[in-house]
């Protein structure tokens, strides 16, 4: 059985084709600059070289059926036809407070996910696209949708409520949501499994470290809190964002420099994190390297992002009661030992220790996971690659 895995971006369109039985990526692409000039699919066949194909890709159909085109033909395909494609699974980021879970796409949930688009006004637009576009070229085909925000619909009142007036959250939808969901649920389950124990005995803490950045504290197996919030604005600083600051600097910075919501949103979203702080770059290797030759503000830019991680991590545990397991994720997290050894220094004292050689050599980039924990650490420390686009597969399977 093969699963379309599908993530529409407003000009982008990402896909992933899943060989259910072995779970193996026969293909995956991405096509990019849709409805712009040059649109480019960047193609790959497994095992293969990526092939780029041009053509005028002027909305989301012409570029799916290009993919569709693509996974068929007789040389760079992997299919003998559409009907090999059992089901599509569609990642949509909001799905507000109505979604807990994954479902089957049919007219009514396409209404709810238009309902959810104040929620996410950059997001969900184009994933509504992307799932247009499939219904329009298959419409046969089961269509699955699997939500950045559900897994963080078991969180408590107590975690996502804000304290402002109980009508902003009533009448506007204002609250934590959460964001990540596919990553913290998957990792944590993976943790699970490479610990040999069921996930409903554990508390995880999962730590998605990207370009954005987020935390989730994982109690048997349920998310009961999670450090972004009503957007993917909250919570630790991030490449680009400045995460979660005074709220009051708003309207001082609108006032001091005469700034509408729509420059000071951009500022906080694309000049803020790392980028801000160090003046120099969002990527994290380019900090490193600045900071390894002296450079103060990449310097001072990774230990803000290091010591935000780490008070996540306590404040996590504080909320757990305990905590069995830290997991590290996503490009950060998985290839980056200095910023997993700085952010659990100085948690010796809740019997979080790291192994300095382990720690040196579990890299994602190098396809290795695992154990970076001294084996006298009560707490497990996990590297475990992320692979959002397996558990969008895995959960379209499920439902169809
Ligand atoms: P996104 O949130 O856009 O998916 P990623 O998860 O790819 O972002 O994370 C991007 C960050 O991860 C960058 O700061 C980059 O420095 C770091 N990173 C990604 N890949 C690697 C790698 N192979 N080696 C070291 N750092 C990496």
């Amino acid at each position: 059985m093969k699963v379309l895995v599908v993530n529409a971006g407003s000009s982008s369109l990402k896909y992933q084709l899943i060989n259910m039985n072995g779970e193996s990526v026969l293909a995956k692409g991405n096509v990019e600059r849709i409805g712009m000039p040059e649109p480019l699919l960047k193609h790959t066949v497994q095992d293969k070289e990526t092939v780029e194909i041009h053509g005028d890709f002027k909305d989301h159909v012409a570029a799916l059926k290009k993919v569709i085109e693509t996974l068929v033909d007789e040389k760079l395909g992997v299919i003998g036809s559409m009907d090999e494609i059992s089901a599509v699974g569609h990642r949509v980021v909001h799905g507000g407070e109505r979604f807990s879970s994954s479902v089957i796409i049919d007219d009514e949930v396409m209404e709810a996910i238009e309902a959810n688009i104040e929620l996410a006004p950059l997001h969900n637009p184009a994933n509504i696209m992307g799932i247009q576009a499939c219904r329009n070229i298959m419409p046969n085909t089961p269509m699955v949708a699997v939500f950045d925000t559900a897994f963080h619909q078991t969180m408590p009142q107590k975690a996502f409520m804000y304290a402002v007036p109980y009508s902003v959250y009533e009448d506007l939808g204002v609250r934590r949501y959460g964001f990540h969901g596919t990553s913290h649920k998957y990792v944590s389950l993976k943790a699970a499994a490479m610990l040999g124990k069921p996930v409903e005995s554990l508390k995880i803490i999962t730590c998605h470290l990207g370009n954005g950045s987020s935390i989730a504290a994982v109690d048997c197996g349920k998310s009961i809190d999670t450090s972004m919030g009503f957007t993917p604005l909250e919570g630790l600083p991030m490449g680009t964002r400045s995460g979660s600051i005074d709220p009051a600097i708003l309207s001082y910075l609108m006032d001091k420099e005469n700034l509408t919501c729509e420059e000071v949103n951009r500022i906080l979203n694309k000049d803020s994190g790392m980028l801000g702080l160090s003046g120099l770059s969002s990527d994290f290797r380019d900090l490193h390297n600045a900071a390894a030759e002296g450079n103060k503000r990449a310097q001072l830019a990774l230990d803000v992002f290091n010591y935000e991680v780490k008070k996540y991590i306590a404040a996590y545990a504080a909320a757990m009661g305990g905590v069995d397991c830290i997991v590290f994720t996503a490009g950060i997290g998985e290839n980056t030992p200095r910023v997993r050894e700085k952010s659990c220094s100085g948690l010796e004292f809740m019997g979080i220790k790291i192994d300095d050689e382990k720690n040196q050599k579990v890299l994602g980039r190098l396809n290795t996971e695992g154990e970076i924990s001294t084996d006298d650490s009560s707490v497990k420390v996990l590297v475990v690659p992320t692979n959002e686009e397996l558990m969008i597969a895995r959960e379209t399977l499920e439902l169809i």
